[in-house]
């Protein structure tokens, strides 16, 4: 496995669980830094296999009830508390601080039975003929290792190894945006339940919308996303004045972080929603952003590197099994995985519709309401859920001729 993020420790967990022999090979040393901190309540059956609901219960990552928006001029909406539509424990998620989940699914791997090398980086996958047998390990001044295995994950994230070597990699033209964001301490949060709430806050004439994401240690994460255009190109070469000045342009935000620390470093993402052409090939299979990446909006990412992670070891362990390591029984979850993203990609494409509005979308369709929230919490697979398709895809066209028409801004 080339990756010890979610995605990967995922599938080295269950893999190793059942005995399969698993080394998992990742470039860093843990704990590092990583984006991605808004869990979804989705994600909770995948970490309960894993073993890790006892450990998260017993961390100090604020709960997540809910979401809430807020408009550019700081009205506030009422949250959307997940617990209130679907009374249940797994209604209830976590604010995570990647440096210490990713440790923390890294350590599962690992009592799970995987070898986990840190520091260590795989510098190439070895194929003969058209099939992957191993990986190559950077020399690192010594002479090059290379291992062999019955089967190579690709769990390398944004840096998408497979997908770029084979030139799979298809980037989400309706979906090039940029973010600038850092971790700031001592902002304000809300008390109560509220205290580890998700706001999701809009900049000024809707040009693009902040997260705002309390996490343990007194920190707030603090994301700025938008068209590259506007954040990046337009803006001289300095992404840290752009955040700050959109910042001070929030009312919302002002007032939040108006007695927190300056952020040391400011951290700057652009152009991440990509697909692949292949989530497998004879001997590969590729899971969590390195198959694919859609937009922050609705925090789908970790939830998705988990299930391709859980999907893409079941599937593995089959073809072990099988004795049969091709790619076509190593993609058997690519139906499924693919009907999940479509949903979040079918959602996101609303959300930055110019002129959409969710309120207004389910005041002409109330009977959506159930499957709207389903989706919002990660019920993507679902084929019922999956009806609220076709009305939002005719509710976002005419939307979109109407503003377009009168040339209004995107409203919320
Ligand atoms: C701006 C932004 C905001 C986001 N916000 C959210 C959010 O709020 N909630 C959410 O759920 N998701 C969010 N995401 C998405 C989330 O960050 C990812 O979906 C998630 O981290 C994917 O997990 P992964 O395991 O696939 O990849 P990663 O977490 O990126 O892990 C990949 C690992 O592979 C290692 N690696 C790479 N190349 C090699 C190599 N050659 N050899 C060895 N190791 C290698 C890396 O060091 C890394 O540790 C956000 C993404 C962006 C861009």
């Amino acid at each position: 496995v080339i990756g010890g993020g979610p995605a990967g420790a995922t599938t080295a967990s269950l893999l190793a669980r059942r005995g399969v022999d698993v080394l998992l090979l990742e470039k860093s040393a843990f704990p590092r830094f990583h984006i991605g901190e808004s869990l979804i309540p989705e994600t909770y059956w995948t970490l309960e296999r894993l073993g890790m609901i006892q450990k998260l219960e017993a961390s100090d990552f604020p709960r997540k009830y809910s979401v809430q928006f807020v408009s550019g001029n700081g009205k506030e909406s009422a949250p959307f508390y997940f617990h209130k539509f679907k009374p249940a424990k797994s209604s209830i998620t976590w604010q995570v601080l990647r440096s210490r989940f990713d440790s923390m699914l890294l350590d599962n791997a690992r009592e799970h039975g995987a070898e986990v090398r840190q520091s260590t980086r795989v510098r190439n996958v070895l194929f003969e003929e058209r099939r992957a047998v191993g990986v190559a390990l950077a020399a690192n001044g010594r002479s090059e290792e290379t291992i062999r295995a019955s089967v190579v994950v690709d769990a390398t994230g944004q840096s998408s190894f497979m997908a770029r070597k084979l030139d799979l990699k298809r980037p989400d033209r309706r979906l090039r945006k940029a973010a600038i964001f850092a971790h700031f301490r001592g902002a304000h949060r809300d008390s109560g339940i509220d205290e580890g709430a998700t706001l999701i806050i809009y900049v000024r004439e809707n040009l693009g919308w902040f997260w705002y994401i309390p996490l343990p240690d007194d920190l707030v994460s603090v994301g700025l996303v938008g068209d590259p255009g506007f954040l990046i190109a337009g803006r001289g070469d300095d992404p840290a004045k752009t955040f700050f000045e959109e910042i001070d342009l929030c009312p919302a935000l002002r007032s939040r972080l108006s007695k927190a620390d300056i952020p040391s470093k400011v951290h700057v993402a652009n152009d991440f929603s990509y697909g692949s052409s292949e989530i497998a090939g004879d001997g590969w299979v590729s899971v969590g952003d390195a198959l694919g990446f859609l937009d922050p909006i609705y925090s789908s990412g970790v939830f998705l590197a988990l299930v391709s992670g859980e999907m893409a070891a079941d599937a593995i362990y089959a073809a072990l099994r099988k004795g049969d390591t091709s790619g076509a029984v190593l993609s058997t979850f690519r139906g499924r995985l693919e009907s999940g993203l479509d949903a979040f990609r079918n959602i996101i494409y609303a959300f930055y519709t110019p002129g959409f509005s969710f309120k207004r979308f389910l005041e002409h369709h109330p009977d959506h309401h159930g499957n709207l929230v389903s989706l919002l919490m990660g019920d993507v697979f679902r084929p019922e859920v999956h009806e609220i398709f076709t009305p939002l895809s005719q509710y976002c066209e005419s939307v979109h001729s109407t503003t377009l028409a009168v040339g209004e801004r995107p409203v919320s």
